[in-house]
Parts: structure tokens; C-alpha cells; sequence
């Protein structure tokens, strides 16, 4: 399964991916400080596991 990155548009992996839904930690840090600039609010979201069992079609 391959996701888009919000920020730079290149599909990557979404499985195995720490930085998912983004491709890599930079654009991951990026999409961060989009929202970050205006209220700080995110924290350990990232040290969740979330199990994805669905499948799309
Ligand atoms: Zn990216």
C-alpha cells in the first residue's frame, strides 16, 4: 500500500513507514511546523501504534 506525502506529493510506502502519513521525517517535521506556528498541541502522537487492518479497494 502506498500513500501520497501532503507535502511534496511522492507516493511512498505506508507500511514500515515511522513518518506515515509523510514520506520521511522532514516532510513529517514540515507539516509539523505548518500548524505548529499557530498552536503547539501534538505530543508522542507518533508513539501510538495503530493497527490498519483495512483494505482498500
Ligand atoms: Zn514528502
Amino acid at each position: 500500500m502506498k500513500v501520497r506525502c501532503p507535502i511534496c506529493g511522492i507516493s511512498c510506502l505506508w507500511q514500515d513507514n515511522p513518518w506515515r502519513p509523510f514520506c520521511s521525517e522532514r516532510c513529517r517535521l514540515l507539516d509539523l511546523g505548518n500548524w505548529a506556528a499557530g498552536d503547539y498541541r501534538i505530543a508522542g502522537a507518533a508513539a501510538s501504534p495503530i493497527e490498519e487492518e483495512e483494505e482498500e479497494p
